[in-house]
């Protein structure tokens, strides 16, 4: 099929180099004239294992195009799907205004479209967002009538970063919202060469599973770090706690990893978001207020723990991870910008490495000092915080901590190798 997609970011390019595995023709948008070069040239715009290798055997069937031109691209596809961000605004409430353009500018080149076209949302919109105000931003200024003269639909999207197109190739469901069954066919047969289950709901109930998933994977992460905090004070190892619930299939042991806090573009901003929901519509959003809460907290304790050991100010800090978690460039929202603030509050000497995050960091934090290795960064540092769990970290031994001046080693996400290292704390472990 022919599929534009709007918004060539973390999402909408795994989406189009998704479905160009599957043989369909995918045209990206994006505002970002950069990006679209950059696509059309084969470079990235994003780190990701696979993307480098899945865009050039994309790139090298023909299968995928980028422009900032929406009239070609709605033209030229029968489906769009709109994949652009919805960061949270200073209240926690959703900033729609990325969708708002697209659905502007989608809308202009439907005008001039004589055939049905499908609208599909992605991006992560609370319930009532696709047919309460995106339905008539489209139908205002396109002129046209949805459900009639064109489709419109809401596929949320569950991959997770650093496994974006597997994720998307290989997801455990499929979840199509349809305002009309015409526009939920033309998905589903899209879909027909995934192995997921595929589940039809309205429009609104697929904007409320997302974020019922999240805000759920959220709150487990908190109970687990609760949990560890308690772990540690009685002398218990909340891994293997974590590993006896795993086996309880009504549990599952995903997302039992208890570490320095959740992070990242999305669960932070959509529980915030939900959050918000719950305020607008006055129900009690107990439980996700204390996630909220105890996130913000369990963010701190890291530096409370070196605070503990040493007086920060002056003294070299190496802080090992800046993404907001492994195998991805992504700092959003990462744990470790609490953190680097938190040691500038206290005139500490940032020293920061990531394998991969250092550029995207340096944007946030020009005034901190970069390193190249983590050697680098732990040469005569007073202590080493641990932020992400990068498969390299797990290689680092005694011998390469041996550089620092005191070794002080905290880690924020359980990665090191306890037969390598030694002296190791851990934030709740
Ligand atoms: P992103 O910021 O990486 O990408 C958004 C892209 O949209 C950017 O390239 C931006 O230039 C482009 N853009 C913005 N407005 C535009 C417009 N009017 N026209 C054309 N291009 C425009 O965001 P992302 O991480 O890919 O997330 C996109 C959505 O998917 C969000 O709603 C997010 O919550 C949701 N989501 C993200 C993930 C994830 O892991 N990142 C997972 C599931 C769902």
């Amino acid at each position: 099929m022919k599929i534009s997609i709007i918004g060539a970011g973390y999402v909408g390019l795994s989406t189009a180099l998704g479905l160009a595995h599957h043989g369909h023709s995918c045209i990206c948008v994006d505002r970002n004239e950069k990006k679209v070069n950059d696509i059309n040239k084969g470079i990235p715009p994003f780190y990701e294992e696979d993307v480098a290798d899945s865009l050039k055997e994309a790139l090298d069937k023909k299968l995928i195009f980028a422009t900032t031109d929406y009239t070609h691209a709605v033209q030229n596809s029968d489906i769009t799907f709109i994949c652009v961000g919805t960061p949270s605004k200073v209240d926690g409430s959703i900033d729609l205004s990325q969708i708002t353009n697209a659905a502007q500018s989608i809308a202009t080149a439907m005008k001039n479209k004589n055939s049905y076209h499908v609208v599909c949302i992605k991006s992560t919109v609370l319930p009532g967002t696709a047919e309460g105000v995106f339905k008539k931003w489209l139908e205002n200024e396109s002129g046209k009538k949805a459900g009639i003269d064109f489709g419109l639909a809401m596929s949320p999207e569950f991959l997770r970063e650093g496994f974006a197109v597997q994720d998307f190739l290989s997801p455990d469901r499929i979840v199509i919202g349809e305002l009309d069954k015409r526009s939920g066919d033309a998905l589903e047969k899209l879909y027909t060469d995934f192995n997921a289950p595929i589940m039809r709901t309205s429009l609104k109930t697929a904007e409320m599973i997302k974020y019922a998933s999240n805000a759920f994977l959220a709150t487990k992460v908190t109970f687990i770090n609760e949990l560890g905090n308690l772990c540690k004070k009685l002398g218990i190892d909340v891994y293997e706690v974590a590993r006896g619930m795993g086996y309880d299939k009504r549990i599952a042991p995903h997302f039992l990893n208890a570490g320095c806090g959740f992070g990242g573009s999305c669960f932070p901003k959509d529980v915030s978001a939900l959050v918000s929901l719950f305020k607008k519509e006055h129900e009690n959003s107990d439980v996700l207020d204390a996630v909220l809460k105890s996130n913000t907290a369990q963010k701190k304790k890291i530096v409370e723990i070196l605070k503990n050991k040493i007086d920060p100010a002056g003294k070299k800090i190496a802080v090992l991870g800046l993404a907001f978690k492994e195998n991805t460039d992504d700092v959003r929202d990462s744990v470790a910008i609490d953190v680097i603030k938190e040691l500038k509050k206290h005139s500490a000497n940032v020293y920061a490495y990531d394998p991969m995050a250092n550029g995207n960091m340096k944007k946030i934090f020009p005034d901190i000092t970069y390193a190249d290795t983590p050697t680098e960064a732990l040469k005569d540092a007073d202590a080493c915080l641990i932020m992400a769990a990068w498969g390299e970290f797990a290689e680092l031994a005694d011998s390469d901590f041996a550089v620092m001046n005191n070794k002080i080693i905290i880690e924020g996400r359980k990665i090191l190798d306890r037969t390598q290292v030694s002296g190791i704390e851990g934030v709740c472990w």
